[in-house]
């Protein structure tokens, strides 16, 4: 059955999965969902015979409809390869009554890794398919990790140029070395002073500049995204969490057709969104579990129908999470609102006063989504607890998933089978592990002195990422204002 996607604010104009790739965003400022779900029509039993690449072409398969079986397993195997430090690529591990999917075996060590290395194979392939000469400009904004994650992923691919923006001072210090020390003659970074709101808005106008696109156009250049809003990145994120009921059948941890809730440290919603999507597929996924860190905009907005991005933002020990736009929201705002009407009334409150309200009917779809936060305090908690009773090391983003599982299932009493997605490689975070674990121990070290400290405590091998960036030179430092990223783009092209 061929999948067509359409945009969430647009005039229900139709689009092939390569052509939604390529644009990124919709020319209305939408974004690109499929008209319908597919249907995980393989059971359950066969995939937990498979690898994670076979895996992942039998689910995205049934999203990108228009790629040949060459064309996708070719961009799968160079996706999943040894880049990756494990051959599971997603490997669970069971801790303390939950289990912990680890998204962090890539180039980068967090979980963008899952799709952004998929994502330009599928954007070149997509751009072959569609006889598309020009250049293809990656524009992206980061909270830190997509950015290395985009880079690593681009980085001298033909066809390809890459540029990403982050906030000065709202990435962690390894963040921030791992980006200015990128390689690739095609990879440029910026950073901006503001946070990364301002970023990702900054990059949103650039998108839907028409004057920019047309000169771009004559000069052989043409915009897309690596943003999560790309449906080429919220697909392959789909993968995982098939992979991991597999892994959970296959283990014993759940029979075959029995339920698994998951837990989702959540910022820009992608990676929840993929688990929803997941389940619409028909995979048996209970309650879907969306955690958020002091930045709180989802927790209220399940709270109450009201998202309200009217507020202070906080800087964290989660930075990755510290958002108060998660765009990809709007996928599901459009799917309970049941019109591109209703969804851009919605999206043009939001632009206009930060917030919007849905209505009760919209809210009553919302049943499958439970939504909670956890404080500094209540993730470093968890941090230390789950060290201290289990010798497991978790990275600061999942202990807010952690955190958040632990007041579920005291609120609720639901026990099923909880998948916890663990974003990051405790290796990321390590002053923010080090100072949950012991204050008194860790904090007086040197960056380099805590890598080898959690070495020492996690038992786990420096990840490869690490050993890089302890000598690799700076190679960009560019610093903009906010109203100056769409000079400094033109000026990195030469235009
Ligand atoms: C990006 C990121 C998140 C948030 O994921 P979303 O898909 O934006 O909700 C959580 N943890 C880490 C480590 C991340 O890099």
């Amino acid at each position: 059955m061929e999948v067509l996607y359409k945009s969430t604010r647009g005039d229900g104009s139709t689009f092939t999965a390569s052509q939604a790739i390529l644009k990124g965003l919709a020319e209305d400022g939408g974004l690109f969902v499929p008209l319908t779900i597919p249907k995980l029509d393989i059971p359950v039993a066969k995939l937990t015979d498979m690898s994670y690449q076979e895996v992942a072409y039998e689910v995205m398969s049934r999203f990108l409809t228009d790629f040949t079986e060459e064309e996708l397993k070719s961009c799968i195997k160079k996706a999943y390869d040894e880049k990756f430090d494990t051959k599971a690529i997603a490997p669970l591990h069971g801790a303390d009554g939950a289990y912990f999917l680890e998204l962090f075996h890539g180039a980068t060590i967090a979980f963008k890794d899952m799709a952004l290395s998929i994502l330009p194979h599928l954007l070149t392939t997509s751009a072959k398919k569609n006889q598309v000469k020009n250049e293809i400009v990656i524009l992206t904004a980061t909270s830190g990790d997509t950015g290395k994650a985009a880079m690593a992923g681009f980085s001298d691919v033909p066809g390809t140029r890459i540029i990403v923006f982050y906030p000065k001072d709202g990435v962690s210090p390894v963040q921030e070395k791992q980006m200015v020390t990128q390689k690739g003659n095609n990879t440029h970074v910026v950073a901006i002073r503001g946070n990364f709101d301002d970023a990702q808005t900054g990059v949103k106008k650039i998108f839907n500049d028409r004057e920019m696109a047309a000169q771009l156009d004559k000069e052989g250049f043409q915009f897309s995204s690596a943003n999560s809003i790309n449906i080429g990145r919220l697909v392959p994120q789909v993968v995982y969490y098939v992979y991991a009921y597999a892994s959970m059948v296959r283990e014993g941890a759940i029979k075959d057709g029995e339920p698994m809730n998951v837990v989702v440290p959540t910022g820009n919603f992608g990676n929840i969104l993929a688990a929803y999507y997941a389940k619409n597929m028909g995979l048996p996924i209970g309650k879907l579990i969306c955690a958020s860190n002091e930045n709180k905009v989802l927790f209220d907005f399940f709270q109450t129908g009201c998202y309200d991005r009217n507020r202070e933002f906080i800087l964290t020990s989660s930075p990755s999470m510290d958002i108060l736009i998660s765009s990809n929201l709007e996928r599901l705002i459009y799917k309970i609102a049941g019109s591109e009407e209703k969804n851009k009334e919605m999206m043009k409150a939001l632009s206009e006063t930060g917030k919007y309200e849905i209505s009760e009917e919209m809210k009553a779809q919302l049943s499958d989504f439970y939504g909670n936060y956890a404080s500094e305090a209540d993730s470093a908690a968890v941090i230390k607890k789950l060290y201290e009773d289990t010798g497991y090391v978790i990275d600061t983003h999942t202990a807010v998933a952690a955190a958040v599982f632990q007041k579920y299932q005291d609120a609720t009493g639901d026990h099923t089978p909880c998948v916890i997605a663990s974003t990051a490689s405790p290796y990321k975070f390590a002053r923010s592990v080090l100072h949950a674990i012991d204050a008194s121990k860790y904090d007086s070290m040197t960056d380099m002195e805590q890598i080898d400290a959690l070495c020492e405590t996690a038992k786990v091998k420096v990840p490869q990422a690490i050993e890089d960036i302890r000598t690799a030179p700076v190679l960009h430092d560019t610093i903009v204002d906010i109203d100056e990223m769409d000079g400094i783009v033109k000026k990195i092209l030469g235009i």
